[in-house]
């Protein structure tokens, strides 16, 4: 059985590694036409920042370590085309030039995505640069030696993460967004403020609500950012306004997005029953919403990759689809969240409503705590959990990967008040605090059933009305 891979980032290197480990008998080729593998490109800001050091250790798979596997890897080798129908890629060596064809019994697509690139003025002058691969991080790193004034447009968190770190490197930061608060895709505005004064606190500064319009340069270099509303000095810009699947081979012969995206169902499997794929390159469930959409995380990307090995022959495990849950160090701040923020749930229709817990990490007879900010947003009716948001000065990052697991598994504001959590006074109290997110809501929920409810049933009781 031959089965072709093409790309071997973390999706590819995923569904490479499982794909021989549950079918020591299939003939794998993957086609990469990087000269590496499995670059973490989570790793580009800390290694900007002077965090990590090698950047070596920023891969976890090498072609040997696949070659071991008995899988051929073909570094520097870029798919050019696929035909479907009759099962074969035209494959191109970007050494030689050589062209060649190939084919398939099972084809792997994991060909992830690309940075947006916007078609504007300027956008060709030099030191404008991209965010996505070892190339990238290397290019940034070296440019930025001679940088004073850095721009970094889009605040995301890639933009975010970037930012600090050129900071740390003591550059003249802005960071730009057209949005009117960084990270308004994860977080609500009482989250978003407090992250922003972070960064006003560490000299960061932010033109939010500012549309790039072009660049201006001197001497083929960039040297000005321009918005519709003035401009930014700029000797390094950094593009991170988001990412496009690279599914172009494929297009017109599998089901996609608009945007491109492949879908895929809970087995890996696209539209073509011989063509399965995994990671950016595909759309995902989102379980709050039961829709397909487009969040590229390598989350993702390594666990549909391995599904892919599970699933190569016949459905055997089932995707859990994606909260789309995700964290963020921005200097003492530790900041995650998962599923829907109340404006987006809002924006998609939904009828949800939110409760914020303010609170200390951990009681105040202990010799020091910090405050920590959650939020949780339910579906009014029902109580379902839609999302989450935490944010502290402690590491309490994790409530956000609980909260994914209640989001995936359905669970009420209800569920979530009398779930068994432990208590221990150096971590936090008797009643945690996603139990007390629950019970909040579940006040809330009595308070809006009594509001509704005619003048003699108006008393506000915990857990008045009837969870789904
Ligand atoms: C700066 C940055 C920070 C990030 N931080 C995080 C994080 O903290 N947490 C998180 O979950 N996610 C993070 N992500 C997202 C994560 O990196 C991606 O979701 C992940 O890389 C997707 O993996 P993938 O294998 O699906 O696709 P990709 O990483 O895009 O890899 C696709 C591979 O396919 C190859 N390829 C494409 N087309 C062809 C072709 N025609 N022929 C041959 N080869 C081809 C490409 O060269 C590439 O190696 C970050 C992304 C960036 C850019």
């Amino acid at each position: 059985m031959k089965i072709a891979v093409i790309g071997c980032t973390h999706a590819g290197t995923a569904a490479v590694k499982t794909i021989a480990a549950e079918h020591p008998q299939a003939e794998i080729t993957v086609y990469e036409r990087n000269d590496n593998i499995s670059f973490l490109s989570c790793g580009i800001a800390l290694h900007v920042g002077g965090v990590v050091k090698d950047p070596d250790s920023l891969f976890y798979s090498r072609p040997q370590q696949l070659a071991e596997l008995g899988v051929t890897t073909r570094m520097l080798h870029e798919v050019v085309q696929v035909d479907t129908a009759a099962k074969t890629l035209a494959v191109r060596s970007l050494e030689t030039g050589e062209e060649f064809m190939d084919s398939y019994d099972k084809l792997v697509v994991t060909t992830g995505s690309w940075p947006v690139v916007p078609r504007m003025d300027g956008i060709g002058l030099d030191n404008i640069q991209l965010c996505k691969n070892y190339f990238h991080a290397k290019e940034i790193i070296s440019r930025s030696k001679e940088a004073r004034r850095v721009a970094v447009i889009g605040a995301g968190y890639i933009g975010i993460e970037l930012a600090e770190a050129f900071r740390e490197l003591g550059k003249e930061v802005v960071l730009l967004d057209n949005m009117d608060r960084v990270m308004a895709k994860y977080l609500d505005a009482e989250f978003t403020s407090l992250a922003e004064e972070e960064l006003a606190g560490h000299g960061i500064r932010t033109a939010l609500g500012e549309m790039v319009t072009g660049f201006e340069g001197e001497d083929g270099r960039v040297r000005r950012v321009m918005t519709a509303g003035g401009s930014y000095e700029a000797d390094l810009v950094v593009l991170c306004i988001g990412f496009r699947p690279g599914t172009d081979l494929l297009k017109g012969q599998i089901d996609m997005l608009d945007n491109g995206a492949i879908l895929v169902d809970d087995y890996m499997r696209t539209s073509n029953p011989d063509v399965l794929a995994a990671g950016d390159s595909c759309a995902v469930r989102h379980n709050p919403t039961g829709k397909q959409a487009y969040i590229p995380l390598a989350t993702n990307a390594v666990r549909m990759g391995t599904l892919v090995g599970k699933n190569l022959l016949e459905p055997i495990v089932r995707y859990r689809g994606t909260q789309g849950t995700s964290g963020i160090k921005l200097f003492d701040l530790n900041i995650a969240s998962t599923g829907m923020t109340e404006e987006a749930a809002k924006a998609a229709g939904i009828a949800a409503a939110a409760v914020t817990v303010r609170e200390a990490s951990r009681p105040e007879f202990m010799p020091d705590y910090e405050d920590v900010l959650l939020k949780l947003v339910y579906e009014s009716d029902s109580g379902r959990i839609l999302g989450a948001q935490v944010m502290s000065k402690a590491d309490l990052t994790q409530a956000a990967n609980t909260l994914s697991v209640c989001i995936q598994n359905r669970m009420t504001a209800e569920d979530l008040a009398y779930a068994d959590f432990f208590f221990q006074p150096h971590y936090n109290h008797p009643w945690n605090l996603l139990n007390k997110a629950g019970h909040a809501a579940e006040r809330q929920r009595a308070e809006a059933a009594a509001e509704a409810a005619p003048a003699d049933d108006a008393q506000p009781k915990e857990g008045v009305r009837k969870t789904a």
